[in-house]
């Protein structure tokens, strides 16, 4: 039986797909942000996570090991948690990395797969969260970067603009809701999405691979 959590909860990776217009259907954001996790079913999951682990473990030190050649204080992983409690629910992730120098902080998510917009719209969400959550970094001028196995992209300071913020807070008051967010079913989206039948009656065809591990990227990510 689904259980209904005390307040509404948004981990990073359920939203980044959604504002970068890479996923449509809402409700199995809202359905996750409303409900405790292990309270309802998952569709199996065939996804490797010792091989993720692997890789983004090695991707990620390598990563350490260059900012540190180049001068910065750099924080990893749990040392960089967000809890950001808003107005409609708590947003929370964990970037992979935070490089200080200067008046500087680099907030940096690695990528073992292949490159896709959302992967920037995360870090952007990390920007803007930590920017109000931890002031450790509010006298830095914070700028962002994905980084892939064979090249990074940038994203400058200031790239958090008005607009993303409202895109983020309609999106987060939608998934907060008491009414449920649309359900958006396609045979691409249900593929990857772990929620079964006994919650979502709409759900197309049978899952392909399925992780949803709140600490492991979205499985497209990967
Ligand atoms: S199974 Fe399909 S329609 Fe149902 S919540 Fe998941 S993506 Fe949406």
């Amino acid at each position: 039986m689904s259980k209904r959590r005390e307040s509404p909860y948004v981990w990073i990776t359920w939203v980044n797909r959604l504002l970068a217009g890479e996923d449509y259907c809402e409700w199995s954001s809202w359905f996750k942000a409303n409900y405790e996790g292990n309270s309802y079913k998952k569709e199996p999951s065939n996804f490797d996570t010792a091989k993720w682990h692997m890789e983004h473990t090695a991707l990620l030190l390598k990563t350490r090991q260059k900012f540190e050649d180049d001068g910065y204080e750099v924080f990893i992983q749990n040392q960089n948690r967000i809890r950001l409690q808003g107005q409609t629910a708590m947003l929370s992730g964990i970037p992979d990395l935070i490089g200080l120098s200067g008046s500087t902080a680099v907030v940096v998510d690695v990528k073992t797969g292949q490159p896709s917009p959302s992967h920037s719209t995360q870090v952007l969400i990390y920007m803007y969260a930590l920017e109000k959550y931890d002031s450790r970094f509010s006298d830095f001028s914070l700028e962002g970067r994905v980084v892939y196995s064979d090249h990074d992209v940038c994203i400058p300071a200031g790239s958090v603009t008005e607009n993303f913020i409202s895109n983020l807070g309609g999106l987060m008051r939608r998934l907060s809701s008491d009414v449920p967010a649309v359900k958006v079913p396609s045979e691409q989206e249900c593929a990857f999405c772990p929620i079964t039948i006994e919650d979502c009656q709409e759900r197309i065809g049978s899952p392909q691979v399925v992780d949803e591990d709140e600490n492991l990227p979205a499985t497209r990510d990967f």
